[in-house]
């Protein structure tokens, strides 16, 4: 789930407007004479709860007012005109989202150990973040002003957690009553205002699995290409989930769900075009079956799920194989090349947070053959990265290594390398060999340098004997070729 920059205090009371937190230098909105801290409350007469509503009512618009409270408390009216798609070089605070009203068996907020980052405790429910950053939401609480607003300003695609359309079951998922539970009329009517829809179904074992899941699927499956796409990934459970009445997902279970839903797959491929229904990668790799090919997940639309995640990363490290090395003109006009050593003594090192998340900060270049490292991942990655990384190592001479790390900070079933916590890479790092160490940077939050259990990121790299390198390991290594 897409984590945001707020604070927990979700419950807070919003006033009206959007705050400016920034102007670029030379921009309409600086000539305007717009500053950080300004609210924007209206545009045009029209209320605005937050940027979204500006883009909106702003859009297209030539004419314009604005109702500005200034951070002296001074109110302003703005009128002026500018030109067709001019830029007003704004940028806007963070959306504060809406929490949920659900109850779910499996909210992973009840699997968090007790310390881990504020953050990860907000149960978002938000329409808004669902259109921008591809956070399902049940529905099950939506308001008419936001069925409205999703329409009016066509916050399109929506992400859904349908989980089951069998009402009693998805009611019992939820942890609400079968009113709240049934969405079946409001889906109908986004669907019906040319909104597209990305089905999830959180799976859990002996409750929304076999004949219920088939009914969810079909049911979908009968509004595509409306409903766009559905994924299904396996519950994940941490030892903090205790609740009797969830079972854990075993091999087993993965490869019957493979068997159950290829079968359904084939259906759709035949009389929809397309796979609509797709598994997540770790039920996969939970049933030690190989991962589909590439035309199995089109468009990848449900890629940021973990869906087709791996697929990806292969078919990009093949192309990363084929990759010739750089033409030697290149180095002739120019191409720097700083090296690991540099590292520790980099200004880019000491900086702390500007931007708030140094991806890189060891940032620098070597050649493949160069290359003598220790590449961190989650236990559920780590194998198929270590064939990837054998095969570049015999290609290129490279020393590159690929250590898994049990996540013990969630335990249970989390294997995925985006939760590992900085205890977890804290006790690997004995393990460590070569002259740098790549972390996965999803573990980073993405506004600010610190780690899922709270760990500044500063704190890591001090422990750690070796540069720490925090980026996309195929646009690294594509560096050095
Ligand atoms: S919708 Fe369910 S899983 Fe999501 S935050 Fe709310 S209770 Fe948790």
């Amino acid at each position: 789930m897409y984590e945001f920059a707020v604070t927990p205090a979700v419950t807070q009371l919003r006033r009206q407007g959007v705050i400016i937190t920034e102007i670029t230098p030379g921009s309409l909105g600086e000539e305007l004479e717009l500053r950080p801290g300004d609210r924007i409350v209206k545009v045009n007469g029209r209320t605005v709860r937050d940027y979204l509503d500006f883009r909106f009512q702003t859009a297209g618009e030539t004419e314009l007012s604005l109702r500005v409270k200034k951070a002296n408390g001074e109110t302003l009216e703005i009128e002026f005109d500018r030109e067709e798609g001019e830029d007003f070089g704004l940028g806007f605070e963070q959306i504060v989202p809406r929490q949920c009203a659900n109850e779910c068996l499996f909210c992973f907020c009840k699997g968090n150990p007790e310390d881990a980052r504020p953050s990860l405790f907000v149960r978002d429910e938000d329409i808004r973040l669902s259109f921008l950053y591809g956070n399902y939401t049940t529905l099950s609480s939506i308001t008419e002003d936001e069925m409205n607003r999703v329409i009016e300003q066509r916050l399109s695609p929506q992400y859904v957690s349908v989980h089951a359309t069998d009402l009693k079951t998805r009611a019992y998922l939820l942890g609400v009553d079968e009113k709240r539970a049934d969405i079946s009329g409001k889906i109908e009517r986004l669907l019906a205002a040319g909104i597209e829809i990305h089905a999830q179904v959180v799976l859990c074992p002996e409750i929304n699995d076999g004949p219920v899941l088939e009914k969810t699927l079909r049911d979908l499956a009968s509004h595509y290409p409306k409903v766009v796409s559905t994924a299904i990934v396996p519950v994940a459970l941490t030892r903090y989930n205790t609740d009797e009445r969830l079972t854990r997902v075993t091999p087993e279970f993965c490869r019957r769900t493979i068997r159950e839903v290829e079968r359904l797959q084939k259906e759709f491929r035949r009389t929809l075009g397309v796979t609509f229904a797709f598994l997540g990668d770790e039920i996969y790799i939970r049933a030690g079956a190989e991962i589909p090919s590439r035309r199995h997940y089109g468009n990848y639309p449900q890629i940021e799920d973990g869906v087709g995640m791996i697929r990806s990363f292969v078919n990009s490290f093949e192309k990363l194989l084929k990759k010739r090395p750089a033409d030697k003109r290149a180095e002739a006009v120019g191409i720097a090349r700083k090296f690991f050593a540099d590292a520790r003594t980099h200004p880019a090192a000491s900086v702390p947070a500007e931007p708030a998340v140094r991806r890189n900060p060891a940032r620098g270049e070597r050649r493949a053959a160069e290359l003598n490292g220790t590449i961190l991942t989650g236990e559920m990655f780590a194998p198929t990265l270590g064939e990837q990384i054998a095969r570049f190592n015999e290609v290129h001479g490279s020393r590159l290594r690929v250590v898994a790390v049990r996540n013990e900070y969630f335990g249970g079933d989390v294997s995925v390398a985006g939760l590992l916590s900085g205890s977890d890479l804290m006790r690997v790092r004995d393990e460590v060999e070569g002259d740098f160490v790549m972390i996965p940077p999803s573990v980073i939050k993405s506004d600010e340098p610190v780690l899922i259990d709270g760990m500044q990121f500063a704190e890591l790299e001090h422990a750690y004997p070796v540069p720490i390198i925090a980026e996309d390991l195929v646009e690294f290594l594509s560096r050095t070729i």
